[in-house]
């Protein structure tokens, strides 16, 4: 049979500008996905589309496509509302780890496909990883199957979910195209739709630490991305939410689920508490409960949900978890209030220590990390720490002290220190 198209007549439409049909964008994503149209073809197309972007008509099809190249989940039969929670990734992000037991607790059913990090952000896979014996990956029988006995999995997405979007955005990452909010938005609504879930929450973050630095195109995507939902029909809200500094206090994987236990037993940093909390409402209400978060973590049950959790993936709650072989301190060289701590420098410092990896198929180290011992509008006297580095290879000590140099600013005893709000703004489906 002959192609209705031909790939280099749908690049030269959008180079110039014009409209892609729903048919052309059917045959370019499946005539990719079953290697027929070359990599340079749809490099070109990327950029394209990078440089002139995409109609929501356009938008709503290139998604549908990468729906349509795998398989899409079906958890209606579990007999509870199932809801999810996405963040754009940022750092100290560990969230997940105390939402999806915390929401399971609260009655719903919570499938939180999740990756690994690459680059600066932390990956939720790679932290979870740091506890004896867990397991990531699951089949799609297990994880329902533990959805329907424990209300909450967290585990990596199998290779048929959303197909096209791997290999897009593996071409993406080495062609300088990855910053386009159309293709952000449709790369990350096909996954989240293809998992199942009839509601979705997604976390956008906006600051240094983030993928989006402006707070307007971070709202963009937010749009785009609770457009995309509704018109799959699945009730879709996004916060956003700032990312200029980090996230509690640990950065890291094992610091990252140590801090996440804290907050399971009714402590752990006031930022990580309150986002928790304000994202398990949105996802309680979108899924149709009449629960309070708040009263269910105060109870115990979320802590009795992530053990259930975590043991039904083979891991031990209860084993201690990995710690570094080496640590190093960055203290206060003058007394102060401390006014900026950036997100993005203590991101690229924990990675260097050795937290997150610069190639896909790299290890990370789970013990490596730092901890952020003073957050702005702290109060910090000469000598005090500011940073606690760990790793198990001191060769990287240096470049990610370099590193943190600059990241942490501290104004004269006084100042007073107007941090932005966790949440900035929160856009709904209609
Ligand atoms: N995360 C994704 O899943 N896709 C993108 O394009 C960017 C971030």
């Amino acid at each position: 049979m002959t192609a209705p198209f031909a790939a280099v007549d749908v690049i030269i439409a959008k180079r110039d500008g014009r409209e892609l049909t729903a048919a052309q964008i059917d045959w370019v994503i499946a005539a990719y996905t079953r290697q027929q149209v070359a990599e340079e073809q749809m490099s070109a197309l990327l950029m394209a589309i990078l440089l002139n972007g995409m109609s929501s008509a356009e938008i709503a099809h290139w998604t549908s496509a990468m729906l349509n190249s795998g398989i899409r989940l079906d958890l209606s039969g579990l007999g509870r509302p199932t809801v999810d929670k996405h963040s754009t990734g940022g750092v100290g992000d560990k969230i997940s780890l105390p939402l999806a037991p915390l929401v399971a607790a609260c009655g719903a059913a919570v499938p939180q496909l999740s990756g690994r990090g690459l680059g600066h952000t932390g990956g939720t896979l790679d932290k979870m990883e740091s506890i004896l014996g867990w397991r990531a990956t699951l089949t799609p029988a297990e994880m329902t199957a533990q959805l329907a006995s424990v209300g909450a999995v967290i585990c990596a997405a199998s290779a048929d979910l959303a197909p096209a979007d791997r290999k897009l955005y593996a071409l993406r990452d080495v062609t300088g195209t990855v910053e386009s909010i159309p293709m952000i938005a449709a790369s990350i609504m096909s996954k989240k739709i293809a998992e199942g879930t009839s509601s979705l929450v997604l976390d956008v973050k906006v600051g240094s630490g983030a993928f989006m630095k402006r707070a307007d195109h971070a709202a963009e995507l937010a749009r785009t991305m609770v457009e995309l939902g509704a018109r799959e029909g699945v009730r879709t809200s996004a916060l956003l939410t700032d990312m200029s500094t980090p996230l509690g206090v640990a950065v890291g994987n094992a610091i990252e689920v140590a801090e996440s236990v804290e907050v399971l037993a009714g402590g752990g940093p006031a930022d990580v508490v309150g986002l928790t909390l304000v994202l398990a409402r949105e996802m309680v209400a979108l899924a149709g409960l009449d629960v309070d978060p708040a009263a269910v973590l105060a109870s115990g049950r979320a802590m009795d949900s992530w053990r259930a959790m975590v043991a039904a993936q083979g891991g031990d709650p209860d084993a201690a978890l990995p710690t570094p072989r080496f640590r190093e301190f960055v203290v206060a060289d003058r007394a102060g209030v401390v006014s900026r701590l950036d997100a993005l420098a203590v991101g690229i410092a924990s990675w260097r220590l050795g937290a997150g990896r610069a190639r896909r198929e790299h290890a990370v180290q789970q013990a490596a990390g730092i901890l952020c011992l003073a957050k702005p509008g702290d109060s910090v006297s000469v000598g005090q720490p500011l940073f606690e580095l760990h790793t198990d290879t001191p060769e990287r000590f240096p470049l990610a002290l370099a590193d943190l140099a600059d990241a942490l600013h501290i104004a004269a005893q006084g100042t007073v220190i107007e941090r932005p709000p966790l949440v900035l703004d929160v856009i709904r489906g209609g």
